[in-house]
């Protein structure tokens, strides 16, 4: 019986799943799965992005866990492809591979003064605050009053991650060292800015709900912003999401304010137009033009210019993906360009400025990466299950690998000295985390330090 040698590089939500579904997909073929991370621990952002006031979909991993845990996946955590193995190894060993590598860096905002001291992108943050070993271990957090720019899901967490009690996050698995730099934050104001109206906001119902009941955190929404056009008001009666939005924000505006030690507000119809410098190249001031609806459902600026100073700006306006040596990548949309899942190169004959239309046999991907950072951890089952078809239905175009063996990787990577973690390595680091939050009397304690984590991994 043909056997499927499949490598797998990226250990987040869509290399599992992908991993899952090609298991247990009808196939007449057996499989052997390797699944590669950079990273000693698994799950991509399900680790390193969802916030840690989020058990419940933290718990998303329980779920991730109990695929590797099926036996009859392979894990390769520490491993960096481009780095530690090539596309040229991955063809040696395997008959394909998919690339679910996700997006980590920030997507730029073009205005002036987005490179000044104290301008930073939500994504660092973010990785910050969940413990990834690839960031400095101390965070600046010496403002008082923060602009956060975006209106999705994670400029809410990073203004909830901003403005919340460190106290409060305690029950959480944050490392002690966030705890630390944020229990010492001196912050009393975060103001969020979208450039559209409050009806054509990204944030989903239960994230903004829930910045409401932050402990002494006063919410401060602006009478200016709720003067509905008819679209607008057509978007409450006919989209339930828009229609708990809307009610939601205007129980703000009815609440009384004024007790709490900090404030979050939200500023519609404000388009960023620049970060002003201190004169010493630090963030002093945040300038934005109000915007209002041009009747076609989108907002045209109005001309008024308005400035409110400020100590820090997060720019939360999306994700981007990273390119990866001798892999296919479209730097536009920031994505490893594919037609459902398989990898397309440009066309040959027609040189750099060639359209991505010839597939590259043997190599798929899934995830963030095939169709860009947009999307939750559900959607990469489904981009996991057109993939996976195609990868079955491709078998007369697979690799033919010259070393197919299992042990043959095992060796490659010894010979060079790579350091990797396997599945019980990861089991070593979970149990030590686990041990040290309950000495705590918390429910897990990450460990942050990249070394430390690879030698409680390997029992070193
Ligand atoms: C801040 C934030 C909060 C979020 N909150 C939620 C939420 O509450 N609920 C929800 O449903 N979704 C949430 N999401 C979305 C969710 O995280 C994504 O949908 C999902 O993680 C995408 O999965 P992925 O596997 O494509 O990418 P990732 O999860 O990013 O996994 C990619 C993996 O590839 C590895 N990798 C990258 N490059 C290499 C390389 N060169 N070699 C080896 N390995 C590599 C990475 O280490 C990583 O483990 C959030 C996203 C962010 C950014």
């Amino acid at each position: 019986m043909t056997k499927l040698r499949l490598a797998i590089v990226g250990a987040g939500p869509a290399g599992i799943y992908s991993a899952d579904i090609l298991l247990k997909a009808e196939r007449n073929f057996e499989v052997s799965i390797d699944l590669f991370d950079h990273l000693p621990a698994p799950y991509g952002l399900v680790r390193y992005g969802v916030a840690p006031d989020h058990p419940r979909i933290k718990g998303i991993i329980n779920a991730l866990r109990g695929v590797l845990d099926s036996g009859d996946i392979r894990v390769f955590g520490n491993v960096r492809f481009g780095v530690d193995v090539t596309l040229d190894d991955l063809k040696k060993h395997y008959n394909a591979v998919i690339f679910a590598t996700g997006a980590v860096q920030d997507a730029d905002l073009d205005i002036p003064g987005a490179s000044l001291d104290g301008s930073y992108g939500a994504a660092d943050f973010v990785s910050w605050f969940d413990g990834h070993p690839d960031v400095p271990r101390t965070w600046p957090l010496e403002a008082r009053e923060i602009a956060v720019i975006g209106n999705g899901n994670v400029a809410l967490d990073v203004s909830r991650m901003l403005v919340k009690h460190a106290d409060d996050l305690l029950p959480t698995e944050i490392p002690a060292n966030v705890y630390d730099g944020l229990n010492a934050s001196p912050v009393t104001d975060v103001h969020v800015f979208g450039r559209r109206g409050p009806t054509s906001v990204k944030f989903t119902p239960l994230e903004l709900r829930e910045v409401g009941e932050l402990n002494d955190v006063d919410m401060i929404v602006y009478d200016e912003d709720f003067d509905y056009d008819e679209a607008a008001t057509a978007a409450v009666a006919s989209n339930k999401q828009v229609f708990v939005i809307d009610k939601t924000l205007n129980q703000w505006r009815a609440r009384e304010t004024g007790t709490a030690s900090r404030r979050l507000h939200l500023h519609f119809f404000a388009k960023p137009v620049e970060i002003i410098d201190d004169g010493a190249g630090r963030v002093a001031a945040f300038r934005w033009e109000r915007t209002t609806r041009d009747g076609a459902g989108g907002v045209v600026g109005t001309g008024e210019i308005r400035e409110i100073p400020i100590q820090a700006v997060y720019r939360a306006v999306g994700y981007f993906g990273s390119e990866l040596p001798d892999v296919p990548f479209d730097k536009k949309r920031g994505v490893i360009p594919n037609r459902e899942g398989q990898v397309l190169r440009r066309d040959p004959s027609a040189g750099t400025g060639g359209l991505f239309n010839q597939q590259m046999y043997g190599v798929y991907v899934s995830g963030w990466i095939k169709r860009g950072p947009v999307g939750l951890i559900g959607h990469t089952k489904s981009d996991a299950m057109e993939t996976i078809r195609h990868l079955i239905n491709d078998l007369g175009n697979w690799w033919r690998p010259e070393s197919p063996s299992e042990e043959s990787i095992v060796e490659l990577l010894n010979a060079r000295g790579v350091k990797y973690t396997g599945l019980d390595g990861w089991h070593n680091l979970d149990q030590h985390e686990l041990a040290l939050g309950e000495a705590a009397g918390r429910i897990r304690i990450k460990v942050v330090d990249r070394d430390e984590m690879v030698a409680v991994s390997r029992a070193e």
